[in-house]
């Protein structure tokens, strides 16, 4: 008799886009005629760059001659892609990194998923909440996060980020092990300055707390005073594993793409105490459990640090980044109090007349065919907010815009 592991019934059924996939149907067969404009799930939307489709349908070539051919890649990725992140992601903004430090993956979801797997069951966890689901679920799958009462983990601190706070979270109120800080962030759209960054890591390298820094959205900061790295700040080698992603930099999220920094001077311990360093233990997870992105996949990636590829992921941003700024102007337009937006992709909007997130979902569905993201669905601090992503087509972008002026205004 197999027995399973019961953690997972601890986890609740539903997905949030589930949930939202759901209620969406419900009102497409309710109104087959009306155009739903799609602001909610995180997926981009505009085609693949040019130089990275060269780049592949070159690397199809070289697996079609025997000169040429790759079969099983190196397990932590293929150098050509490992020192272009070195060079253009990091010692770009002058911070060292080795190439034995640096971990292709198939995206940043699923080393932040299975990060934990280097990490004992009991170690208590820290997130900013509203949160990315990903970090909190996954440690529900191996028992770590205690028992889910009330929309809250037992054994998870909850640091809420919201409007009174300025979205900037304090220190945690009792003892976390591993903390998971993602900027710019996903859901808020808010972003961390580097003396607030500082602090986390001061925080860490004192109480000697791992940190994880989804750095998924890097791609959209503008202003020159956020820090794109967390190695931007000094000791944060010592404490931090960075995770990245092509997906919203260049469009990858089908490709799949992205890598993790797991530094050499980071350590965890035994529970006698003696130090371990976490590089070798993701090296081992790695290369028994993943088999590597594909050689195309990595080619991919790599045409993105060359010149065409980077004014084309810059556009490709840009545009993006112009849809948020017209989310954000209609919003204001519409007496909306917003957030985010400024550095990242996403919108932060406060639900009007203290309304419930899912109340606001659904009169934004019902009454301008509109798809946002109930806040709640990130965390309890998420409740009375609804995220808006700046993915969607220029021109779905505009015609929500304009429906939620005609029904604001
Ligand atoms: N991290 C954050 C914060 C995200 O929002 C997402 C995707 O929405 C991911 C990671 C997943 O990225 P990937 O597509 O690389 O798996």
């Amino acid at each position: 008799m197999a027995l399973i592991n019961e953690h997972f019934l601890k986890l609740p059924n539903n997905y949030l886009f589930s949930d939202i996939a759901k209620k969406v149907n419900s009102f497409k067969v309710i109104h087959p005629k009306k155009k739903v404009i799609s602001l909610g799930i995180g997926d981009v939307t505009q085609p693949l760059p040019e130089a990275v489709r060269t780049a592949m349908y070159k690397a199809v070539d070289d697996l079609g001659k025997k000169e040429t051919f790759h079969g099983y890649g190196p397990d932590q990725g293929y150098p050509f892609l490992i020192d272009a992140i070195i060079k253009h992601d990091y010692a770009a903004r002058g911070i060292v990194i080795e190439p034995s430090e640096v971990f292709v993956s198939d995206g940043a979801k699923s080393d932040t998923g299975n990060i934990g797997d280097i990490l004992r069951h009991d170690n208590s966890i820290g997130v900013t909440d509203p949160v990315y689901p990903v970090y909190i679920d996954s440690n529900a799958m191996v028992g770590r996060t205690g028992i889910l009462d009330s929309g809250k983990w037992s054994n998870v601190v909850y640091i809420p980020c919201t409007a009174e706070n300025n979205f900037i979270p304090d220190l945690p109120s009792r003892r976390v092990d591993i903390l998971y800080l993602c900027y710019p962030n996903n859901p808020t759209g808010t972003t961390l300055t580097k003396n607030e960054l500082k602090k986390w890591v001061n925080y860490a390298l004192a109480n000697d707390v791992i940190i994880m820094y989804d750095a998924a959205y890097e791609a959209y900061i503008q202003d020159p005073d956020i820090p794109h790295s967390i190695y931007e700040v000094k000791g944060a080698k010592k404490v931090a594993i960075e995770f990245r992603s092509f997906s919203k930099t260049a469009g990858f999220t089908g490709v799949r793409c992205g890598y993790t920094v797991v530094p050499k001077e980071l350590n965890g311990f035994t529970l006698e105490g003696e130090r371990v360093p976490l590089n070798r233990l993701w090296s081992r997870r790695q290369s028994t459990k993943f088999n590597g992105a594909s050689y195309i996949t990595q080619r991919g990636a790599e045409a993105i640090y060359s010149p065409e590829g980077k004014e084309q992921v810059k556009a490709l941003t840009d545009y993006y980044m112009t849809n948020v700024q017209l989310i954000r102007e209609g919003l204001a337009a519409c007496g909306i109090e917003a957030y985010g937006g400024e550095n990242a992709p996403y919108i932060w909007l406060k639900t009007p007349d203290g309304m419930s997130s899912w109340k606001f979902f659904e009169k934004l569905l019902y009454e301008t065919h509109i798809v946002g993201t109930p806040g709640v669905g990130f965390g309890p601090s998420g409740e009375g907010y609804l995220r808006l992503t700046a993915f969607g087509d220029r021109d779905d972008t505009l015609e929500a815009v304009a429906r939620l002026k005609r029904w604001l205004i």
